[in-house]
């Protein structure tokens, strides 16, 4: 199958640039789910080349929908991204392949710890329940004389009340 995103550049310079507007399947990026994010369903990829002296410069974004797992409760949500992509192609390269450079821009915004709501209560440290759906029966721990001398914790370290 050929691929929308691999371009010819004489193509591009024949109509002195060229506009792009698809929908990409994560595999035509060579996704892999194991990056961090699950790619869900088709996301869209918008692009401009304009050709200049030398080279072919490459505008645009990509928009979808990914599957993340929260780093607090460790339950799977659907969050919305978005994202610029850029490229610059010199003439002698023939041919433009956007696949590396959207699946590496895509990888990059992945948050490092992502969180299903801003204030997501994640799990409990004693019983493991998800705060978010129900209170547990842990009660938090009497201070000892050692945790009164240290500094009161985040509000989301405390134990469960
Ligand atoms: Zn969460
Ligand atoms: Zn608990």
């Amino acid at each position: 199958m050929r691929s929308p995103l691999k371009i010819s550049i004489r193509e591009i310079q024949k109509h002195d640039g060229m506009e792009l507007e698809t929908r990409l399947e994560p595999r035509e990026i060579s996704w892999e789910d194991d990056a961090g994010a699950r790619l869900t369903e088709p996301f869209a990829l918008q692009m401009e080349f304009s050709v200049g002296t030398d080279n072919i410069l490459a505008q645009g974004e990509v928009e979808g929908s990914w599957e993340l797992e929260c780093s607090r409760c460790l339950e799977k949500f659907q969050a919305h991204f978005k994202l610029p992509v850029e490229g610059i192609f010199a003439f002698t390269q023939q041919t433009i392949d956007m696949a590396e450079e959207i699946r590496q821009g895509i990888v990059l915004l992945i948050p490092p710890k992502p969180l299903c709501r801003a204030g997501c209560q994640g799990l409990c440290s004693n019983c493991g329940a998800n705060k978010n759906r129900a209170p547990c029966p842990c009660r938090p721990q009497p201070p000892s004389r050692f945790q009164k001398l240290s500094r009161p914790k985040k509000l989301r370290d405390l134990p469960c009340s």
